[in-house]
């Protein structure tokens, strides 16, 4: 039995060359369903990561939010709308008005 080394599917020859039909019915099938896309408002972005815990003024820096009392400098505390939480060790700090 004679070994060919690329065999290729039956179903791939027939579509190759076969495309006589006229082009408003070649554009129909597409491969990619498409789904109706969502529109999402969007709202506006939320600066994240490091640059967000700092304010940059001039050649000076201001930390924006607190630091943690429990875990010292390097842990910011997550600003919520009444406390300050950190992730690290959980620690609140409610907001005095
Ligand atoms: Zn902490």
């Amino acid at each position: 039995m004679p070994v060919k080394k690329k065999e290729e599917p039956p179903a791939a020859a027939p579509k190759k060359e076969v495309a006589p039909a006229p082009p408003v019915e070649a554009a129909a099938p597409a491969p990619v369903a498409k789904k109706p896309e969502k529109k999402r408002e969007k709202k506006h972005r939320q600066e994240k990561g490091v640059r967000a815990m700092y304010k940059v003024e001039g050649d000076k820096i201001t930390r924006a939010r607190p630091t943690c009392e429990r875990c010292g400098p390097g842990y910011f505390m997550a600003e919520h709308h009444d406390r300050y939480t950190c992730g690290h060790c959980g620690f609140t700090r409610y907001k005095q008005k």
